[in-house]
């Protein structure tokens, strides 16, 4: 049996497996197997400069900054491996992890699975998906279809941001789609944006329809106006969707208590969940701040709540 079992493998995983390591608690981290829904290595994957994580004076791409979080973890003991949980038991101790068909138990959990990209849910964005439609312009930026042609880019937060400032790299001009008239994302994001040539922002409107045919795939989309209801068609070889992301907790269903959008409850000031032993980090269980450092500090502080719990309940 584990002493402790970490789920998942972006800041708040790593961090928590080195904190739990170094406190010689041998953790054992599941990192995710890659698939449509798992990234392992967490959403860093998806994105190129990290310029606000303290100690990398010149930034860092996100994939450098995760492989040296593993590293580091690896380093003092923690075993890495690549296996997703698929179902939960914490109705009693040892805490019970399938993943597939092999169990693992453990004396405490920390979970650290982070959230996912969203797509506006438009049965078009399903048709055309990886036929110019995506949700990382990191990873499919630099495709030849997207390239000297017209792109769009729905949402106004920092993601949306850095998506369209990265594909002018690539694209002819790189169209905004917002459904309010101010942008959500940090003020410096919001400027750049807001100053590039490139950049067209389609202010108060939304995505009613991806456009495409059979053969070239995405080839516009159809915007709204939220104010008056009127269509427009703008032409566009590539669609991003970057409007947030919805935490990764389907597993904890009925398990953990989590707020109305899917956020796990921890108690403040702690990684405490409403079950002795289990605990949460990262933006799994943060709908505010949401960064990397947060994410590394609510590690550090799950895997310190997690070793004083496993004093305290050394009986067991
Ligand atoms: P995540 O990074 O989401 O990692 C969760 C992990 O859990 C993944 O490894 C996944 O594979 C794994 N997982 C999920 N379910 C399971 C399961 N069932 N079994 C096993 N493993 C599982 N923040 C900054 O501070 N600076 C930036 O410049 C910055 N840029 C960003 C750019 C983009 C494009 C995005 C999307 C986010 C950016 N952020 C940035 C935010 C930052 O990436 C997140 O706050 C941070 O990654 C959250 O870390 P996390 O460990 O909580 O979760
Ligand atoms: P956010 O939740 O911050 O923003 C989502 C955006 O999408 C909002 O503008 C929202 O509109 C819009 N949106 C949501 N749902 C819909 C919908 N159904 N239709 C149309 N528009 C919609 O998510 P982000 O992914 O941008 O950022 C998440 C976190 O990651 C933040 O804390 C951010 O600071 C951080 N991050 C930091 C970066 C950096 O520091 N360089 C880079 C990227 C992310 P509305 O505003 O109207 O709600």
């Amino acid at each position: 049996m584990e002493k402790v079992i970490i789920i998942g493998s972006g800041p708040a995983g790593y961090t928590a497996a080195l904190y739990s390591a170094r406190a010689n608690l041998s953790p054992l981290l599941f990192e995710g197997e890659l698939s449509k829904d798992i990234l392992p290595g967490g959403q860093l994957m998806t994105t190129t400069e990290v310029e606000n994580y303290p100690g990398f004076p010149e930034g860092v791409t996100g994939p450098e900054m995760m492989e040296l979080f593993k590293k580091q973890a690896e380093r003092f003991g923690a075993r890495i491996e690549s296996k997703t949980i698929t179902s939960v038991d914490f109705s009693k101790r040892p805490f019970t992890l399938v993943s597939g068909k092999e169990t693992f138990q453990a004396k405490s959990i920390i979970i650290a699975t982070g959230a996912t990209a969203k797509y506006l849910g438009l049965p078009s964005e399903e048709t055309y998906m990886n036929r110019g439609v995506s949700a990382c312009a990191t990873c499919d930026g630099a495709l030849p279809r997207f390239r000297n042609k017209p792109l769009v880019v729905v949402g106004g937060g920092d993601t949306a941001m850095e998506e369209a400032i990265f594909l002018t790299n690539y694209a002819s001009k790189v169209h905004i789609v917002h459904r309010r008239d101010k942008f959500r994302a940090s003020k410096i994001m919001a400027d750049r944006a807001i100053a590039n040539p490139k950049i067209v922002c389609e202010w108060n409107s939304t995505v009613d329809e991806v456009l495409g045919d059979e053969k070239l795939g995405v080839t516009g989309v159809r915007l709204k106006d939220v104010n008056t209801g009127v269509t427009r068609d703008i032409e566009c070889t590539g669609y991003f969707s970057a409007i947030g992301h919805k935490p990764n907790t389907d597993l904890f269903k009925g398990v953990l208590d989590m707020d109305e959008t899917g956020y796990l409850v921890t108690k403040p000031g702690s990684t405490y969940t409403n079950i002795d032993g289990v605990f949460a980090a990262g933006d799994v269980q943060d709908r505010v701040y949401r960064q990397a450092i947060t994410a590394a500090g609510s590690g550090c502080m799950a895997a310190i709540d997690c070793t004083r719990w496993l004093e305290a309940n050394e009986h067991e």
